[in-house]
């Protein structure tokens, strides 16, 4: 059933792409559409997890964060309104790699039932952008995303969000990636927490700080920051191992540890001093962590667009912003409303500002970029701002031709089995935990 429908979803996507001339054209980087033998047009997206423009901007104004800097100025860039009430990161960027809604997608939240349970690649009711442009016949890298485990089946490379998990097992989790011939490449790029030395983690602390010291006095907090880095250094050496994957039509390379050190650590910089009414030395060891930290994903940001010329069309996205702890009713709530998103592409000017952008924008727009056509279902508009004269003749075209309806290409469930471990389980609660993304 599940092959008879997915078939059926490519013949309909092929007839749909043959119909509104978008697929065979294959129109180049340059965003003209036309006949001859371009190459279809490729896209890197990095994707960082509750990165802000209020903490970043006043960064990059002071000389930090170079490479996002530098690629701000070579974009067109805006806040992105994300949803609101505010929403958990799994939803979020479901709803970013899917462009539906998440009554339509199926992925809810980290865990589920009265045991959480990690929610499982299977909860994907809807097809993502690796789905879509897989049934049109192109390949995506896409590591780290959340509720991507087990790997399933797509035309290319998927790394899972468990690569960070189960390290102490004797034999890797089965779909830890997909394909499976990758997976002792990839668990080789794990990093380990314990291995960071002090002068390792000395680029988190005020110049001067003991960090073994500080770890001897909160082994809590370190323990955290360890993790956290550990998991983005894992995902980051994933990339760096595969970087041959990057003639991919899509490489969607994104980090969580953005988020998860907000969570741990924003508090120590968003309480202002005269609120604060524990240990002074406290407040000062940890304050730089999160602005240190960006520090570092500049640098990891820096690397992997290394990897591709210096003019390749690239989307840099979070999936909302970051505010620090504060009472909303309901409870303490830590995410903000306004996330990021920048593109640097043929089709928009460069240093131009979107007046208004949503989070269900971003699908539209990335398979617009990949020269595809979005569907009657997505509710979201591909970017029509800023664009330059190569933009102006190629998106209204794109937007005009929208397909109906990718659903049909949302993978077959159960196609993937599952093979758990209640330790890995209850390793993945107690991180989330830790960092009160669940109770
Ligand atoms: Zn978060």
């Amino acid at each position: 059933m599940g092959l008879v429908k997915r078939s059926l979803g490519v013949f309909a996507l092929a007839a749909l792409l043959l119909a509104c001339g978008c697929g065979g054209g294959k129109p180049g980087a340059d965003g003209n559409s036309g006949p001859g033998n371009k190459p279809h047009a490729k896209l890197l997206v990095i994707g960082l997890d509750s990165a802000d423009f209020k903490l970043l901007d006043p960064l990059m104004a002071d000389g930090k964060l170079p490479h996002l800097k530098a690629f701000r100025a070579q974009a067109a860039s805006g806040r992105m309104q994300s949803f609101y009430p505010l929403e958990k990161s799994p939803l979020l960027w479901a709803s970013i790699c899917t462009g539906v809604l998440p009554s339509v997608h199926g992925v809810d939240n980290f865990v589920k039932g009265d045991e959480d349970k990690p929610v499982t690649g299977s909860a994907w009711h809807a097809p993502a952008l690796w789905d879509i442009i897989g049934a049109a016949g192109r390949t995506t890298f896409v590591n780290g995303m959340w509720v991507t485990f087990p790997a399933r089946p797509i035309k290319g490379v998927m790394v899972s969000d468990y690569l960070p998990y189960g390290a102490e097992r004797s034999r890797p989790l089965a779909g830890l990636v997909f394909p499976d011939s990758l997976t002792d490449k990839v668990v080789a790029c794990r990093a380990d927490p314990v291995s960071f030395t002090a002068a390792q983690l000395a680029r988190f602390f005020p110049a001067g700080t003991d960090v073994a010291a500080l770890e001897k006095a909160y082994p809590d907090q370190l323990q955290k920051l360890r993790n956290i880095w550990a998991a983005d250094q894992g995902y980051l050496n994933v990339a760096r191992q595969l970087k041959d994957q990057r003639a991919v039509d899509l490489f969607f390379f994104y980090l969580r540890g953005p988020d998860m050190i907000s969570h741990g650590f924003y508090h120590y910089l968003a309480i202002p001093p005269a609120d604060w009414h524990r240990d002074p030395a406290e407040r000062a060891a940890f304050t730089e962590i999160v602005p240190r930290y960006y520090e570092w994903v500049d640098e990891a940001v820096g690397e992997v667009l290394s990897w591709f010329p210096a003019d390749y069309p690239t989307v840099m996205v979070s999936d909302h912003g970051f505010y620090g702890p504060r009472n909303e009713g309901k409870g303490v709530v830590e995410h903000a409303e306004w996330g990021i998103f920048m593109v640097r592409s043929p089709l928009y000017t460069p240093g131009a500002t979107f007046g208004h952008l949503k989070l269900l924008d971003i699908c539209p727009t990335l398979l617009a970029l990949l020269d595809l056509p979005p569907a009657k279902d997505m509710s979201g508009v591909v970017l029509a701002e800023a664009l330059t004269p190569a933009g102006q003749s190629r998106i209204p075209h794109i937007e005009k031709n929208r397909v109906t309806s990718y659903l049909a290409l949302r993978p077959a469930a159960g196609t993937t089995p599952v093979e758990t471990d209640e330790k890995v389980d209850e390793e993945i609660r107690r991180q989330l935990r830790s960092l009160g993304y669940i109770k």
